[in-house]
């Protein structure tokens, strides 16, 4: 670890315990105090445990920002109505627990990131405590009103600032080229904090006003948990990680379920098989990294003239991508594929050339169409007919269309 680095660990882990000292010390703890403190952490372990295994999942397949998951809930409810001693307490107790139970198993997630992760939740947790000090005098009674509202919110965004300042403080240090996104997580990771910070406050509310009830906003988490947690593991599994489209196996049962959703509906299906056109050619002139912007800019080429979260677009091989249509007879999926080889056509990919100067780079490609029900009604009949097409419009020169059948209707025009 850099010098500046540890230096700044250290300063922050020593404000975190003298703060907490400082203020634990200031504000006395009564017994109403203890038994909502245990009910919030009972509440906690139930929570924590039952979303165990999503949670490790999800941070498996997070990025390298800081990971956001909901101990917060039980965190933020501690600090509206619990001294700030307790509030302090909660926060060890959850990311104590999280770190033993989900992290340990983990190898490779140091102990020192966990210390300097939990100072930096109990300073904040000082810093909105100080706001809710001001705010609401005889805190920590629940906050009532507009008022106490508008003091309740600006406690939470103090939490959250202090908290992402000293995180960004420490990235910086240590990793001078990371950029904002990594650090800020993205919005969805955002969205999971608010969402948290806004569980916990109900669940304070519901404490004070009838103890049992906060297993309302428990049972709430524990069902959707699996929502909220696994999307991100979901989502990494079901994309190619190069392009963004869907990977095949993913491409392959979303199709699936289309065609059988749109057979019962009797309605007609497109597929497409597409495969770029002497695509060695360009790693072997350009170098293979020019190769991957090229297919991301055709994968963003075929995707941006599709029917947005309709159709479905694929990459299933190294240059090669399938796209599903559903609602689409001939006419339209011969025009449809027309249009792409024409926008994949009119491509120029921006590179560096041999001699220093920028040159661009041009591709076409070759796409087969199969239609069901005329060519077959499942998949693996569909793909096949799309890819002998595909093999045809290869066959007669490149960067054409062909729909299955028409080469045989040609050739035996031709013979007779
Ligand atoms: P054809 O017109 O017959 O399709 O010719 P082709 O050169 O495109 O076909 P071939 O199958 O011989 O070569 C495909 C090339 O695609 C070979 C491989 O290096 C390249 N390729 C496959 N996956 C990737 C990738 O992820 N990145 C890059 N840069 N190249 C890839
Ligand atoms: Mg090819
Ligand atoms: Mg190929």
């Amino acid at each position: 670890m850099p010098r500046r680095v540890l230096w700044c660990v250290l300063v922050v882990e020593a404000a975190a315990v003298l703060t907490a000292l400082y203020t634990g010390l200031r504000h006395p703890v009564t017994d109403p105090d203890w038994e909502r403190a245990a009910i919030l952490a009972a509440c906690a372990l139930v929570h924590l445990e039952v979303t165990r295994a999503s949670a490790r999942q999800s941070r498996m397949a997070s990025g390298p920002g800081p990971y956001v998951d909901q101990k917060s809930v039980w965190n933020f409810a501690a600090l509206v109505i619990l001294p700030p001693a307790l509030a302090t307490a909660m926060v060890l107790f959850t990311h104590g627990y999280s770190y033993l139970r989900i992290w340990v198993a983990q190898k490779g997630y140091p102990g020192y990131r966990w210390v300097y992760s939990a100072a930096t939740v109990v300073l904040a947790t000082q810093a909105a405590a100080a706001v809710l000090q001001v705010g609401i005098p005889d805190h920590p009674a629940l906050p009532v009103g507009m008022d106490g509202l508008l003091v309740v919110a600006t406690a939470a965004a103090v939490r959250w600032a202090v908290n992402y300042a000293l995180v960004i403080l420490v990235l910086a240090l240590s990793q001078p080229r990371i950029g904002m996104r990594e650090v800020l997580g993205n919005a969805r990771d955002q969205r999971i904090e608010a969402s948290s910070v806004a569980f916990g406050f109900c669940a304070a509310a519901l404490l004070v006003f009838q103890p049992v009830y906060v297993v309302a906003p428990l049972l709430a988490l524990l069902a959707t948990q699996h929502t909220v947690l696994i999307k991100q593991y979901e989502r990494a599994a079901q994309t190619d990680a190069k392009t963004g489209l869907l990977n095949s196996d993913w491409w392959w049962k979303r199709a699936e379920q289309a065609i059988q959703r749109e057979l019962t509906r009797g309605s007609q299906v497109g597929v497409l098989m597409a495969d770029l056109d002497h695509f060695k050619a360009v790693n072997d002139t350009y170098g293979h990294l020019t190769g991957d912007d090229v297919l991301v800019t055709v994968a963003g080429t075929i995707s941006a003239h599709l029917r947005r979260d309709f159709d479905l677009a694929g990459r299933f091989g190294g240059e090669e991508f399938a796209v599903l249509l559903p609602e689409m007879g001939e006419d339209e999926l011969r025009a449809t594929a027309e249009r792409l080889r024409q926008k994949v056509g009119a491509l120029r990919v921006p590179v560096q050339g041999k001699g220093g100067g920028v040159e661009s780079v041009r591709v076409t490609v070759s796409i087969g169409a199969a239609v069901c029900p005329r060519n077959g009604t499942d998949l693996d009949e569909l793909v096949l007919c799309a890819d002998d097409a595909l093999y045809d419009a290869k066959r007669l020169g490149r960067n054409r269309v062909c729909l299955y059948g028409d080469v045989e209707f040609e050739e035996s025009n031709a013979a007779g």
